[in-house]
């Protein structure tokens, strides 16, 4: 009897990673999916002053967004993307001069109203940032305008603006995901 070769322990072992990889791969998708589709996309937060689960992106509360047939209709993303239900997306390359963190970046993103920075949206000093493309040159601009005064001279947040499509920025929190999990876990 052999140790290794085709139906060798190694074998299986190799084969048992390539297939708990691709059953690993497809769950993600899956659970990305999944959060997708039961509420629409949208970002359901309680309010405490009335009880009541309103989206935290188009502001609709899940009472109105739920049907009679309690089906949900699709979020159709920020109130700045004015219906615009197509996404675009920017990846900013952070200025490692600027001294303020990335959690500033991703504040003055969402402050503009016409973009925000997604779960899985950071890593290696680059921030991607979701927008539609009805809306997208006036956030890019936006950005540019984000600095702040060092040693008397101005400083700007981001040194790299590039335009992504929808499967290439998607592309980007899928592979941010996947790198989250592997050093830390699923997170909760
Ligand atoms: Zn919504």
């Amino acid at each position: 009897m052999t140790k290794s070769g085709p139906g060798g322990p190694k074998a299986r072992a190799r084969a048992r990673q390539e297939r708990d990889g691709v059953k690993y791969t497809r769950a993600l998708r899956g659970a990305a999916a999944g959060a997708q589709d039961r509420f629409g996309g949208h970002e359901f937060e309680y309010e405490q002053f009335n009880d009541l689960f309103r989206c935290t992106e188009c502001g609709v509360y899940e009472l109105a967004a739920r049907g009679a047939d309690g089906a949900i209709a699709p979020c159709p993303g920020l109130a700045g993307y004015g219906g615009d239900t197509e996404r675009v997306y920017l990846l900013l390359t952070q200025n490692p001069d600027f001294p303020y963190r990335t959690a500033f970046l991703a504040c003055e993103v969402r402050a503009t109203g016409i973009g925000r920075a997604p779960r899985f949206s950071w890593r290696d000093g680059r921030l991607l940032v979701e927008s539609a493309p009805s809306v997208v040159d006036e956030l890019a601009r936006r950005i540019e305008q984000i600095t702040t005064t060092v040693d008397g001279r101005p400083v700007p947040a981001v040194s790299r603006i590039d335009r992504l499509t929808a499967e290439a920025g998607r592309a980007v929190i899928e592979e941010n995901h996947a790198a989250y999990v592997a050093e830390r876990g699923e997170p909760a």
